[in-house]
């Protein structure tokens, strides 16, 4: 038997990927209070402009080239922000007709947008047809409809096949393909949805593969996009044109919890080399794409709230904010996740502050699941202090009850 008890308790990885001067945190340059002013309101989040560009340099850098990168956009909506990954990476990955409009009106390019779904109304897909996207299919149904909308229309409809593989993505934290799934077509049945398609008139232009969401282990991505790979190479001989657009999903987690590590880009790189070399060879016409949310827009995200009281009970330190799982509901612990664990928290304005203490923080709601710290080490604040959410530029705001007890809603900005 082990003994790990003289091992520390895990620890968030630090948030060094924003400076702090003169005892404040530094959102782009500018030191938090000033934000918070510019802003006019707390609670907010605030989205660091060079931070995801800087994310965006990091992997063009570790992967190959040729590899093209899309946003998938569910994961932060905010307008402004869609446009700025627009300008940055090569296509936009909507789930939505609202979303598609984002993307359209941020200026994204129409026939580097793709549409995944399960859900797809007849409305969505016309829509999409309209726009000249490419609409990943997911079921029979929708082949039906889009030969329809495009005899209608008198235009082909853009497709690829989203294919539910066998395999899943291991450790991840939200599995997306293998077993029974309601996204895409069973892989074992797409070769009937393809001389569906080619029947049809429709124009095939390649596959979607997605077999999982935040991984922090190199070795499972690789394992995945090997295997997609694989799949989407034996696929490619039922379908009736080349292979031209090969996304092999995304995957690519971010560090939220104690003990949590940075995920590592070499060993991806290498893989996608190599996958890359054997595209070239076996299929020369397909373009590899990674379609990644909060990897690209989760680190660079704070979200922002005011102490409004400081409560002592039986023991425990309560710093009471104006915000919490109204607005930040994965932070929260999702409604009761069945072990809580907190996001990395600082107060951004006294992170030089020597003196610490032990404290929870929680928000203003009228239910102990609204709770952002749970006993965490942070320096000695006081009311009208910020309280600062690291890991919150994706799934934040959009993905937050913001009615449920009726209190104002969140503020989004960039700097
Ligand atoms: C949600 C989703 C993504 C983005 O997931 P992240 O974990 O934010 O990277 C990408 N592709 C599809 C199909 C998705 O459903």
């Amino acid at each position: 038997m082990t003994n790990n008890s003289t091992l520390p308790p895990p620890a968030h990885v630090p948030m060094t990927h924003f400076a702090e001067a003169n005892g404040e945190l530094m959102i782009n340059g500018l030191p938090l209070s000033r934000v918070a002013a510019r802003v006019g309101q707390t609670p907010f989040y605030a989205y660091d402009r060079s931070l995801m560009q800087a994310r965006v340099a990091e992997l063009r850098a570790a992967l190959p080239n040729g590899i093209k990168l899309h946003y998938a956009m569910k994961a932060n909506p905010m307008p402004a922000v869609v446009g700025l990954m627009a300008g940055l990476v090569d296509g936009i990955d909507v789930a939505s007709a609202g979303e598609l409009k984002v993307a359209l009106d941020a200026g994204a390019n129409p026939h580097e947008i793709s549409f995944a779904g399960p859900g797809k109304r007849d409305t969505e897909l016309r829509q999409a047809v309209a726009a000249g996207i490419l609409v990943n299919i997911e079921s029979f149904r929708e082949v039906g409809l889009l030969a329809a909308i495009s005899e209608e229309l008198g235009y082909p409809a853009r497709v690829a096949v989203r294919v539910n593989p066998e395999f899943e993505l291991k450790g991840s934290g939200m599995k997306m393909g293998g077993g029974p799934k309601p996204f895409g077509v069973d892989a074992e049945r797409v070769p009937q949805l393809l001389a569906e398609i080619g029947a049809a008139g429709l124009e095939f232009e390649g596959f979607h593969l997605f077999a999982g969401s935040q991984n922090l282990k190199a070795e499972a991505i690789c394992e995945a996009q090997k295997k997609s790979w694989t799949l989407a190479r034996c696929l490619a001989d039922h379908a009736p044109s080349p292979v031209r657009f090969l996304n092999l999903g995304g995957g690519f987690g971010i560090p939220y919890f104690p003990g949590d590590q940075r995920l590592g880009l070499a060993s991806i790189g290498d893989n996608l080399s190599n996958l890359a070399e054997r595209t070239a060879k076996e299929m020369p016409q397909a373009e590899i794409v990674l379609e990644l949310g909060r990897y690209l827009v989760g680190e660079a995200g704070i979200y922002v709230t005011r102490v409004i009281d400081r409560k002592e009970s039986r023991g425990l330190t309560y710093l009471v904010v104006d915000g919490g799982l109204n607005h930040h509901l994965s932070a929260s612990g999702n409604f009761g996740q069945v072990l809580r664990k907190n996001y990395p928290v600082t107060i951004g304005n006294r992170t030089a502050n020597q003196a610490r203490e032990i404290v929870s923080i929680v928000g203003p709601l009228c239910t102990p699941l609204d709770l952002l710290a749970d006993r965490a080490m942070l320096p000695k604040a006081e009311i009208g202090d910020l309280v600062v959410i690291f890991q919150s530029g994706a799934y934040g705001a959009s993905a937050s009850p913001q009615g449920f007890l009726g209190h104002p809603p969140v503020l989004e900005v960039v700097v």
